[in-house]
């Protein structure tokens, strides 16, 4: 991989870091405890709470993988599969920049054969 072209990812990646925290900090999870409302309107926002730690969660958990792509620039290791050590599909990379596996490996991943670190 040349330079200007890891200079690229690294770039795609801190926006993409960037507008993940933005939407983090953005979720304000806080219910006011001196209020009484119905249980109605309670079971509601206990869902949309639900969904909202769902979704930050599955942000966290990519902003982790962001900033491990990131190490991997760092390190010139970026582009080879965590697992099988064979370059990664540079498609595969443009599309998920943050990739840890090769197509291969992630299937497996997916399938509960391999697992995560
Ligand atoms: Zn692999």
């Amino acid at each position: 991989m040349t330079k200007s072209n890891s200079d690229k990812i690294k770039e795609r990646l801190i926006a993409e870091r960037e507008s993940l925290m933005a939407k983090l900090s953005g979720n304000d999870l806080s219910v006011d405890a001196s209020e009484t409302p119905d249980p109605v309107d309670l079971a509601v926002r206990n869902y949309s709470k639900n969904v909202m730690l769902a979704v930050s969660e599955n942000e966290s958990r990519q902003v982790i993988l962001i900033n491990e792509a990131l190490e991997r620039i760092a390190d010139q290791e970026y582009g080879a599969c965590q697992n099988c050590e064979k370059e990664i599909n540079p498609k595969r990379l443009d599309a998920v920049p943050w990739a840890r596996y090769c197509l291969e490996c992630q299937e497996l991943v997916e399938q509960g054969l391999l697992e995560e670190e």
